[in-house]
């Protein structure tokens, strides 16, 4: 239970992640996750952005800017830790990211997040052409800054497609983000925009069907940097409206001058810090905001983990004795001492049960 162990847990699970995420469908293993949940252009993107403090997400700008699930995987890596190595001498201390593909192996070393964005966009493209796709980016930033955290971002939901779009996308995307926030395993991070009510959006109502008591959702309220009305927001932020059992959090993410500007995301923070200080009061200041939200989502996710261990520990011993099974179908078992026994056990088995239909030389290649 020591805090170190618990630090622990995060990483180990996105190890976890990433072996399920190369075994074949019918043996995946639910995650426990934290999935990002919205209406597009409500500022998802920029949300996880401001949680991870870099600048790396395509957003913003004309019509729909994420088409297919993001994993972002947090890795905090101290200043002086040996997985630095690799890095050149002189950017030691520097960030970097790296692309998980499909085959387990990693992509290069990304030391510039603006060209981490360039290929996230241009996988984007490749995977979805114009529309949406269920294949993953799998996406690993180590930072010394950064909290222990993963996230999905998501496709945001439509009401209706536009040009240059087949008119199934909305409902596409809908399909798409119902299977992931369906998972009774997935935490949801419901984001929504100060300036729109928030019992309205789309995703409200997908949220609702999924989690009808918000047990397992936390809601994160955009652009309260943008309403006329403060006293509503306020409102809002105190869950006068609307519950979530794990709370509201408002935050000021970067606007779109901002980033037209390229106004730096920890200039964007302290002037979020200001905002908030000056519109809600001390009291509300304190809990709301980026940092506070970072803080929050690396608990929940740490108690989440401890929550889902138990039961994930059976599902791991049911899979493997399904795999063994299997295996005893093959004949003995396979050891590190009699392993080449028992694969040319194997083949020959399989060279005389399908002689007549190897050619004679693939046969007896195969018998060598
Ligand atoms: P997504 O479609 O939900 O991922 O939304 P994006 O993150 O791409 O953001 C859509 C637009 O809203 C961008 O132009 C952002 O700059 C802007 N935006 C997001 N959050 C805020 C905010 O808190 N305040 C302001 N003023 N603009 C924001
Ligand atoms: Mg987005």
């Amino acid at each position: 239970n020591d805090k170190a162990s618990l630090e622990s847990l995060i990483p180990m699970v996105g190890d976890l992640q990433d072996i399920l995420s190369t075994l074949p469908k019918e043996c995946k293993i639910d995650i426990p996750q934290i999935v990002v949940l919205g209406d597009q252009s409500v500022g998802k993107s920029s949300t996880l952005e401001a949680i991870v403090g870099k600048d790396f997400l395509p957003r913003g700008g004309e019509g729909m800017v994420t088409r297919c699930p993001i994993l972002l995987h947090l890795v905090q890596v101290p200043e002086n830790d040996p997985r630095r190595e690799h890095l050149k001498e002189g950017s030691r201390s520097e960030d970097w990211a790296i692309f998980r593909e499909e085959n387990g192996t990693d992509s290069e070393v990304f030391t510039d997040f603006n060209k981490v964005r360039e290929e996230i966009s241009k996988r984007t493209d490749k995977m979805c052409a114009a529309g949406v796709s269920e294949k993953v980016i799998n996406l690993k930033i180590f930072s010394s800054k950064v909290i222990e955290l993963t996230l999905v971002d998501l496709p945001g939901l439509i009401t209706s497609s536009v040009k240059g779009q087949t008119k199934e996308v909305p409902e596409e995307i809908r399909k798409l983000v119902m299977n992931y926030v369906k998972k009774d395993k997935c935490k949801i991070l419901y984001v929504t925009q100060a300036t729109q009510d928030i019992n309205t959006s789309q995703s409200l109502q997908i949220l609702n069907e999924v989690d009808k008591e918000h047990e397992r959702t936390m809601c994160v309220i955009t652009k309260i940097d943008s309403v006329k009305d403060i006293n509503n927001v306020k409102r809002v932020l105190t869950g006068e409206l609307l519950k979530f059992n794990h709370g509201i959090i408002g935050v000021v993410n970067r606007s779109q001058e901002d980033i037209d500007e390229n106004k730096p995301l920890e200039e964007c923070l302290k002037d979020e810090e200001k905002f908030l200080k000056e519109n809600l009061g001390l009291r509300l200041a304190e809990i709301n905001g980026v940092y506070h939200l970072r803080e929050k989502l690396n608990k929940i996710l740490k108690d989440h983990i401890m929550d889902c261990l138990p039961g994930f520990r059976k599902e791991f011993d049911k899979e493997i004795s399904v795999q063994e099974e299997l295996l005893k179908g093959y004949g003995s078992r396979i050891t590190k001492e009699n392993k080449h026994r028992v694969i040319t056990e194997i083949i020959n088995d399989f060279c005389n049960t399908y002689e007549s239909r190897l050619s004679g030389t693939a046969s007896e290649v195969f018998k060598r």
